[in-house]
């Protein structure tokens, strides 16, 4: 408690008072009581004091932030009212306070958590939304007041959280956040949408050309190396951007239209931006189709696998088969799986797919091994995708599925493309050193067409190589590809890897690999995806005498 004369100097203080401020009592006697206050609350506080000066006074209750003499700030709830002691002609003023900073302190930490993304510090959905809400309320009530809205997703995040784990994944979201706050202009906001989806609102834009200057910085950005522990990492993002030119009256219609490009950037190829348009609505529509489509096409036990034989060129003999994935649509047909395999991949589906092909494959061989001694040495080949190499239990789960079928690890190879191998994400060699300890082969899929560097390929615990099919397909004798042809074929021979042509389709294609002493081959000349009935039939055929 204090006692204050008209003009808000202190008469009194009792020691509960100058403990909230760290005083003592002769400290704050005689001193301006508002020198106590912070700036920002002094005004407030003067006012209140002016008014009880006046003629009509009147009691009065506030929140003021005082400053302690450690320097840390105190709330104070204060009460004011009118007082004249006995005997004095003058009325004084006599305040209570009482502290209230802890509870200040909890309502700050709410209004953070209720409006901030904890992760990474930035703006939530929540408060985002509101300023959207502001910035089209501007908008409407003046139509030079332009802003654009630009959605980031991260191109192959999931990746990250899988094989390095979510801490890592977290570590790079805070990083992604401050390298991007660092390059959006003054003014712009940031925020987390959730997962790796963050959002900006550009206002005060001139032009459009203004705000793809502003992603493409960003792209830029992130290109310069992250560090995650002892990994460094490239990251990039896909950017769907809109404009309040679409005359939009809600945040979601902003945010879905700005998402809705962001699908179009990623289906376009990743790291890059686009914008929205409104022919775009009807793409989202089909891929959400089709996202549906596919689960209930595992539910319907639609999926199934083909097998493409494998032969060897120079004796011909059929050696094994590549499974493939097929979808038997109940409307479009058998569909490969270049049609659905991206978005499952996208979607988290492909473990499921994964899991069935590896689990029928491994199991069909194991039938065809058994029933008849000549096909006990058959082999399979399946293609992994990288976030199916990325999930921790891989190994596990390869292991599972032979023991399941009670196949011999040697009998399968495990396709994988050069990017996938040569990603260098943390965990794969391992991986890979795993499988291949436990018998299992592995084989660069659509060699050439990746980004290996040949040191790195020297080293990498690889069995085969296989030639992808447009070097084949462009083949002829004495042309460049030929001549690539030829030199893939000889590095295998040097580096002690078995080599595999893919997509041989035409008999002068298959006589010029066998001339270079290339081992193995597929392709719709010797064979095309059989199901299982028809692969059977085929293996019967050829075990035929004759
Ligand atoms: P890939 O590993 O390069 O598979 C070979 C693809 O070439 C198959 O297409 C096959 O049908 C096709 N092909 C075979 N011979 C010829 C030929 O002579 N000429 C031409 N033009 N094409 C030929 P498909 O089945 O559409 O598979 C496409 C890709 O999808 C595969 O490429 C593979 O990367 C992936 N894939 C297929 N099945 C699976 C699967 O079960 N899991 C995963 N993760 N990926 C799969
Ligand atoms: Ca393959």
């Amino acid at each position: 408690m204090a006692l204050l004369d008209l003009h808000g100097v202190v008469l009194q203080a009792n020691p509960a008072l100058c403990r909230q401020l760290g005083v003592v009592a002769p400290d704050l006697v005689g001193s301006d009581f508002s020198d106590q206050v912070l700036d920002e609350d002094r005004q407030a506080l003067l006012a209140r004091l002016g008014l009880a000066g006046g003629h009509e006074f009147e009691a009065f209750a506030t929140e003021l932030c005082c400053r302690h003499s450690d320097g840390s700030a105190v709330w104070l709830a204060l009460h004011g009212g009118f007082f004249t002691e006995p005997g004095a002609d003058t009325p004084c003023l006599i305040l209570q306070a009482q502290d209230v900073s802890a509870r200040r302190a909890a309502e700050a930490g709410l209004q953070q958590m209720a409006f901030h993304d904890t992760l990474t510090g930035l703006p939530n959905r929540r408060r985002f939304v509101e300023c959207l809400n502001s910035a089209i309320a501007r908008c409407r009530a003046d139509a030079l007041h332009r802003y654009a809205v630009m959605f980031l997703d991260f191109d192959r995040f999931k990746l990250v959280n899988d094989s390095l784990g979510h801490a890592a994944g977290d570590q790079l979201l805070q990083q992604l956040a401050r390298r991007l706050q660092e390059n959006l202009r003054p003014g712009d906001i940031l925020a987390r949408l959730g997962g790796d989806e963050f959002v900006v609102l550009a206002e005060r834009i001139d032009s459009e050309r203004d705000v793809i200057v502003v992603a493409e910085r960003l792209m830029q950005a992130l290109k310069t190396p992250f560090k995650l522990g002892g990994v460094t990492l490239i990251a990039s993002a896909s950017i769907g951007i809109t404009f309040s030119s679409f005359g939009y009256s809600s945040a979601d219609e902003v945010l879905r239209d700005a998402d809705t490009a962001m699908y179009k950037a990623k289906g376009d190829g990743k790291a890059r931006w686009a914008l929205f348009d409104a022919s775009l609505h009807t793409a989202v529509a089909d891929r959400l189709r089709l996202e549906g489509d596919l689960r209930q096409a595992i539910i319907e036990h639609e999926l199934l696998v083909v097998y493409q034989p494998v032969f060897e060129l120079a004796g011909g003999r059929l050696t094994g088969f590549e499974a493939l994935l097929r979808w038997a649509h109940p409307t479009q047909g058998l569909l490969g799986p270049t049609a659905f395999l991206p978005m499952a991949e996208e979607t988290g589906l492909i473990h499921h797919l994964g899991d069935c092909v590896m689990q029928c494959a491994c199991q069909q061989l194991r039938v065809w091994q058994l029933s008849q001694p000549d096909w006990a040495a058959l082999t399979m080949s399946v293609n992994i995708s990288a976030v199916d190499l990325a999930r921790p239990d891989f190994v596990a789960r390869v292991g599972r599925a032979l023991i399941e079928a009670g196949l011999a690890a040697q009998h399968l190879t495990l396709e994988l493309t050069e990017n996938v191998l040569m990603a260098q994400v943390e965990g794969t060699t391992r991986k890979l050193q795993e499988l291949r300890a436990m018998g299992l082969r592995l084989a660069v899929d659509d060699f050439g067409t990746g980004q290996s560097s040949l040191s790195h390929l020297s080293r990498l615990p690889v069995d085969s190589l296989k030639i992808d099919r447009s070097f084949i397909h462009q083949m002829q004798w004495g042309s460049d590809d030929s001549a690539v042809v030829r030199a893939v074929v000889q590095l295998g021979a040097s580096l002690r890897k078995v080599v595999v042509a893919d997509g041989i389709e035409s008999a002068a294609q298959m006589a010029q690999l066998r001339d270079m002493g290339c081992a193995f081959g597929q392709g719709f000349y010797l064979g095309t995806p059989l199901s299982a009935v028809d692969a059977s039939a085929l293996l019967q055929l050829r075990a035929r005498p004759g």
